[in-house]
């Protein structure tokens, strides 16, 4: 039997956990996807390794672009990854990390262009990280 993929949605979208947020237009979708990602990587319990790499990782670039320290590449970086865990991993955790970043990235992509592009704007408008974001842990993932 063929794993569902993304594009098997005629929206582009899915609600398979049975919940939904709903965002008006002041929102950061990156940090909302952000939010969602560090959800997914606490909930990974690890067994197989898309889900337990990849949602960290996706969970730190994320972070990275929402801390006014993205770049570019880091956009692509995403998608592979999303792209690298859904339907591979053993339950429907992996695919429900996957397909919000996913989801993010395809309809939203402008957003993350505009942090990477707009750092000092970033920060100031950034919903609440702007106090500590120098606190904060950024990892530097070097793909460039
Ligand atoms: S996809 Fe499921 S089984 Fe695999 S690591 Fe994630 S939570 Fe565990």
């Amino acid at each position: 039997m063929k794993a569902l993929q993304m594009e098997d949605f005629a929206t582009g979208s899915m609600m398979g956990s049975g919940g939904f947020i709903v965002l008006d237009d002041t929102q950061c979708v990156v940090k909302h996807t952000y939010t969602l990602a560090r959800f997914y990587r606490h909930e990974s319990c690890g067994q197989c390794s898309p889900c337990r790499e990849g949602t960290g990782w996706m969970e730190k670039i994320l972070l990275k672009i929402d801390s006014g320290k993205g770049v570019m590449s880091d956009i692509d970086l995403l998608w592979d990854i999303q792209r690298k865990i859904e339907g591979n991993t053993i339950c429907p955790l992996g695919d429900a990390a996957a397909w919000p970043v996913a989801a993010a990235i395809r309809h939203f992509r402008d957003e993350f262009e505009w942090h990477i592009n707009n750092p000092e704007d970033c920060l100031r408008k950034n919903y609440g990280l702007a106090g500590y974001a120098d606190e904060i842990h950024v990892p530097v993932l070097s793909n460039e």
